[in-house]
């Protein structure tokens, strides 16, 4: 595949702007779906899961790819609720380019603004489609106004629109300065190109001056033209506008009515046209693991193999590992290294993705996204690669679950099942977690939001037909030590009588710090190496699973244990009586009492909050954050 000729976009809005309704025209218009579903009927391709066709809402990212004008475009759906942000987030990692969806009648909403600001942390060049212009109320110069003035973008209009609201019939494009019509019949998959209509020509005029004035203002020999009054030639004025999105200095804005089907071919023409290929974009950055140097892979077919895993999905039974290759080409049966996991293992299927339809291939080179079931090890953001030149590409960050809820299943024989159905949501969500709590042995579940675990449950118990009840949902604490401390555990004690009996003995010493926030919990080895201790290495990493599970449940009030460092500083041992149960017991007990010395507290999450507000408000909305316990950081 020519790499040139490649896409990989995402559709990303806020809930209801009609991303997937635009999805299933592009797939109707390219040819890869017959028959167009709609929302609103639950028949949409790419809302596939149950849930979806139901709530009518998009979920989860669902990956799909279609040809336009000998391009390959991969396109991965975005769900819009905050909820499932870390979709959105996960998708803006592999893609080259954003399509943003704004309604034409509720214009730039707050999650709109959520994502311009993680595809600015990205640094995704974008283009904007504002969609249902055939709405009562709809208007495009206030969607003008705010993309400016919410979303901090410069725009630059493509496109007016011919006609309002019920009579909305097509756009003037003022690049090729043509009215573009679109027949009534034919579910818009033919339009006309006609002259612009005389009534629009004043507008259009300035609409066109504005565009060339725009574009001059980023490019030094458009600039020259356009001041000399010379007819700026259509390639030159497109390739200016291609270079100025891919920097991310304009923002082209399109338009249209994706339900009245007008406006999506040339939405496409422009995601060609302007959005970047991934020779476009600067070349992967990564760690190698060896040498611990920074290494980069540029796009060609020619350096070593790499792929990041950005999403991995249990359906049927078995786990599909979804990737994009950054380099190299990545074969049916190759051996790869799982640089994440420090495992290897061999690739067996690929396939390009259509929507839950899988379909093969025998490789797939770089720029291309994929999907494997074949990657055991694989979690979202691992790195896969030739295993001869490992290299660890920049991860995805995602949040620590906020909201935990308690959940029961109905009978004991359901338990099972329970927590094998828990560890697969797990591998498949980032943003979400489980365990048992001891004490009150039940599982509690962790996630994003009230909506998240909704969500969650409702899967369980409908893909996976199992019953329980859930408890009342409830904010995610953590503990943490406050001073560091040095502690010894020791076992020396028989167990059992006669016969039976067994003398355990083990020593361990750790050596417990507080950290900064965000850090998590460390777990280092300090030991020197002991002359006769051939078990070494498994002494330490029975010491290190005990240290963990204890800090499952810290002793403040039974909350994990984060932002603390573990330090192994030395064990003893005697032969015969120092098995790994005793190890086991003296690590847990000496990190009990590190977590007791070391007076462990509780902690509440903190959420970083960013409010827009006009000027005279700031009073009233600093009064009420104020007494919800918020701490002003600026203003
Ligand atoms: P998503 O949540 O962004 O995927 O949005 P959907 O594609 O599910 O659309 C939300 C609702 O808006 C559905 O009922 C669509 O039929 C409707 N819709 C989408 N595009 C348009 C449009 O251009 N005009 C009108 N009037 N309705 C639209
Ligand atoms: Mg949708």
């Amino acid at each position: 595949m020519d790499i040139k000729k490649i896409r990989n976009i995402g559709f990303a809005a806020h809930i209801d702007a009609g991303k997937t309704t635009i999805n299933e025209r592009i797939l109707f218009y390219t040819g890869r779906i017959h028959k167009m579903g709609e929302v609103h009927e639950g028949q949409a391709t790419m809302d596939w899961m149950a849930q979806e066709k139901e709530r009518g809402i998009t979920i989860t990212a669902a990956a799909t790819y279609c040809q336009w004008r000998d391009h390959h475009i991969n396109i991965i759906d975005t769900p819009g609720h905050v909820d499932f942000t870390a979709e959105v987030k996960r998708s803006l990692r592999v893609l080259d380019g954003l399509v943003v969806i704004i309604c034409g009648v509720g214009g730039v909403e707050p999650q709109s603004e959520t994502i311009w600001r993680l595809a600015d942390d990205f640094r995704v060049p974008r283009l904007i489609y504002v969609n249902k212009l055939d709405r009562i109320g709809a208007s495009l110069d206030r969607a003008l106004t705010e993309i400016e003035e919410k979303l901090n973008a410069q725009s630059l209009l493509l496109q007016l629109p011919v006609g309002e609201e019920a009579d909305f019939m097509g756009v003037v494009d003022l690049i090729e300065m043509k009215a573009l019509l679109w027949d009534k019949d034919l579910q818009g998959a033919q339009y006309s190109t006609v002259e612009i209509p005389e009534e629009l020509i004043a507008q259009v005029n300035l609409s066109r001056e504005r565009l060339l004035e725009t574009v001059a203002d980023t490019d030094d020999s458009i600039a020259e033209l356009y001041l000399s009054e010379e007819e700026v030639p259509l390639d030159r004025l497109k390739a200016a506008i291609r270079k100025a999105t891919i920097q991310s200095k304009l923002v082209p804005v399109l338009c249209g009515s994706a339900l009245r089907n007008k406006g999506i071919q040339p939405l496409l023409d422009s995601v060609l046209d302007y959005l970047p290929s991934p020779l476009d974009v600067p070349p992967a950055e990564g760690i190698n693991p060896y040498t611990n140097k920074k290494e980069k892979r540029t796009p060609s077919d020619k350096e070593p193999t790499s792929a990041l895993v950005f999403k991995v999905m249990g359906q049927a039974g078995r786990k599909l590992v979804y990737f994009r290759v950054y380099s190299g080409i990545l074969k049916e049966g190759q051996r790869l290294l799982n640089t994440t996991r420090n495992r290897k293992e061999r690739l067996g299927n690929i396939f390009r993705m259509h929507a839950n339809r899988q379909e093969k291939v025998v490789s797939m080179g770089p720029g291309e996204i994929g999907a494997s079931t074949d990657l055991k090890w694989a979690k979202t953001g691992d790195t896969i690669c030739d295993e001869k030149h490992p290299i660890l590409l920049e991860t995805i960050e995602f949040p620590q679950p906020v909201l935990s809820m308690a959940i029961e299943p109905s009978s004991r024989s359901e338990m099972d099942k329970l927590e094998e159905c828990l560890a697969l949501l797990e591998d498949e969500d980032p943003t979400f977690s489980y365990h048992k709590d001891e004490e009150t042995k039940q599982m509690i579940i962790s996630g994003m939001g009230e909506l998240h675990l909704d969500v969650l449950s409702e899967r369980m118990r409908r893909d996976h037909n199992i019953q329980f009840r859930t408890g009342k949902p409830q904010v995610e604490l953590r503990e943490t030590i406050t001073q560091p401390v040095e502690v010894t555990g020791k076992i020396d004690r028989v167990f059992g009588e006669g016969e039976e009996a067994r003398h355990l003995y083990a020593e361990v010493v750790l050596r417990l710090t507080p950290l900064e926030k965000g850090a998590g919990l460390q777990i280092v080895d300090l030991t020197a190496e002991k002359p006769g201790a051939a078990k070494a290495v498994e002494i330490v990493e029975t010491i290190k699973q005990a240290i963990e599970n204890t800090a499952t449940s810290g002793v403040a009030s039974g909350y994990p244990v984060i932002n603390t460092r573990v330090e192994i500083l030395d064990y003893a041992y005697e032969a015969g009586k120092s098995t790994e149960q005793a190890f086991s017991i003296a690590a847990s007990m000496a990190m009990k009492q590190g977590l007791e010395e070391g007076k462990s507290v509780l902690l509440e999450p903190i959420m970083e909050l960013e409010v827009v507000t006009p000027t005279e408000d700031i009073g009233d909305v600093m009064g009420d954050l104020s007494s919800r316990g918020a701490r002003i950081g600026g203003v």
